[in-house]
């Protein structure tokens, strides 16, 4: 059947919206997320709000981790009750609103701002992924590859947002460059408005039906939620309550963690699985725990990466300083640069029959990334010095921290939804979801003790993150020569399922 729409890059003409919006919210999303830390941490005097290393960071965490779990209840949302395009669309609208207030040159409505990203950020980001997916006919090849082409659109929208809100922000200020995060969303979204056709109908109805009652009572909880959440904002806003964030930061890491266990634990042993689905899940675990080590250490970009290039790290060329923002933008180019690359390795791997198995790429990655820490104990070793080092240290931490973000972040990805038994599909990705919130939440803890007064200490903290995560790395690794086996055991059930 002949579609009206025309195509984009050979792919559905759909692909072409959610490319761009996904873009355009990602510059909002990482333009701004890049300021947070500067902006938190620096003086009065310089416009910012003059908040302690540890706090800020731990709030940075908070916030990040955040975002990544309001995607539980975002997908559902979409899946049940509006829609995917919906969802899109409101979730866009509550984003731009929230950079918006964040523009607003006062400290009372800052966190305001960042709980309208988060709540915008959960009911798009998880949708507009699967719209992608939406977009092809089941047996359709292209799909992997849609994939690919929508990621180069995250990182190209990441790198502009780096760059722009960056230079803004050196320029003129934070403020403007909330502001120009928020002018992005709007930009996506008068593009996703404009070219919703395009999308033929993909994610226009909820998948699953609910009965009105159930409907009722979901968009009650939805209601009592948000005035639970505008109550508790007052009274912080107002000084009824004080919280140490420091203090919520770990008692949010831990219960993130026991309802991941729990979760887990449930479909294991109360999920009527077969003791091959079993075996599945126990393989599946170990990619998960990589996973958590992996974002501990990776999402420190944001906070103590960050203050290390505004503080100890010589960004002068010539008579041109580099925003401070900028350096995160490696982690974007180097995944454009080289994704490229690892399709061709897995390609060629494949070719020659040898395929490594979920765990051991991802304890790789895991170990790959901790490396960089390593080339941060020699930074650091500078800074103590009482030097500046160089922009190289930076840029070669990243370039280990992508590199590494490649070997793990899309295999976790395919090992959920390959390891996981059909029925609990949805559920288990969720679950996976989980470990990116509690990885960020840890990476806040982490970077926290990133005292700017003993920076004597630098070295020795970098080198401990270091050798921590490169031994989960290998014992995960070892643990692999029993997993893998149990990996194949998902090969065997498709084959005789065809
Ligand atoms: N940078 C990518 C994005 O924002 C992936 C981040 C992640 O998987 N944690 O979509």
């Amino acid at each position: 059947e002949a579609t009206k729409t025309k195509d984009f890059l050979g792919h559905p003409g759909g692909l072409s919206t959610l490319f761009f919006t996904e873009m355009w919210e990602r510059m909002s999303y990482y333009g701004m997320r890049a300021l947070l830390v500067l902006f938190m941490t620096a003086s009065m005097q310089e416009g910012g709000m003059a908040i302690t290393v540890a706090s800020a960071a731990a709030i940075y965490g908070l916030y990040t981790g955040a975002v990544y779990f309001m995607g539980l209840p975002g997908g559902w949302i979409a899946d049940r009750l509006i829609g995917g395009q919906r969802a899109v669309m409101y979730g866009g609208i509550i984003i731009m609103a929230g950079h918006i207030v964040l523009a607003i040159p006062s400290d009372a409505t800052f966190f305001i701002g960042l709980i309208l990203v988060v709540l915008g950020t959960g009911l798009l980001k998880p949708n507009i992924g699967a719209m992608v997916g939406q977009l092809y006919a089941k047996e359709d090849q292209r799909r992997d590859a849609g994939y690919t082409i929508y990621y180069m659109g995250i990182n190209i929208g990441s790198m502009i947002g780096y760059f722009v809100c960056g230079w803004l922000q050196v320029e003129k200020g934070y403020h403007w460059a909330f502001g120009a995060a928020a002018i992005g969303m709007g930009l996506g979204l008068i593009q996703y408005k404009l070219t919703l056709n395009k999308l033929e109908g993909a994610g226009s109805e909820p998948t699953v039906k609910l009965s009105s009652g159930a409907t009722k009572k979901a968009w009650t909880a939805i209601a009592a939620f948000l005035v639970g959440l505008a109550a508790i904002t007052t009274m912080m806003m107002t000084g009824v309550i004080t919280i140490d964030p420091v203090t919520v930061a770990k008692y949010v890491a831990a219960a993130i963690t026991v309802v991941f266990l729990a979760y887990y634990a449930g479909i294991y042993f109360f999920g009527n699985l077969t003791p091959d689905e079993k075996k599945q899940l126990g393989a599946l675990f170990l990619v998960c725990l990589a996973s958590i080590f992996f974002w501990a250490g990776f999402e420190q970009a944001g906070s103590s990466l960050n203050l290390f290039g505004r503080d100890y790290t010589d960004r002068m060329i010539g008579t041109f300083e580099i925003p401070t923002a900028w350096f995160q933008s490696a982690n974007s180019i180097f995944i454009i640069i080289l994704s490229p690359f690892f399709a061709a390795l897995w390609m060629n791997l494949g070719k020659r029959m040898i395929t490594p198995s979920y765990g051991i790429k991802c304890a790789i990655g895991l170990i790959i990334m901790a490396s960089g820490f390593i080339v941060m104990f020699f930074a650091a070793q500078i800074a103590a010095a009482g030097l500046k080092a160089a922009p190289f240290f930076l840029v070669a931490t990243y370039f280990l921290h992508t590199v590494g973000e490649l070997c793990l972040s899309p295999v976790a990805l395919s090992a959920v939804s390959k390891l996981s038994p059909k029925r609990f599909a949805g559920q288990m990705m969720g679950v996976f979801v989980l470990t990116y919130s509690i990885g960020n939440v840890v990476a806040g803890l982490l970077a926290g003790s990133f005292d700017p007064e003993n920076v004597e200490q630098m070295p020795g903290l970098y080198m401990q993150i270091a050798l921590f995560s490169i031994a989960i790395g290998i014992v995960i690794a070892l643990l692999t020569v029993k997993t893998k086996v149990w990996e194949k055991l998902a090969e065997k059930k498709d084959c005789n399922q065809n």
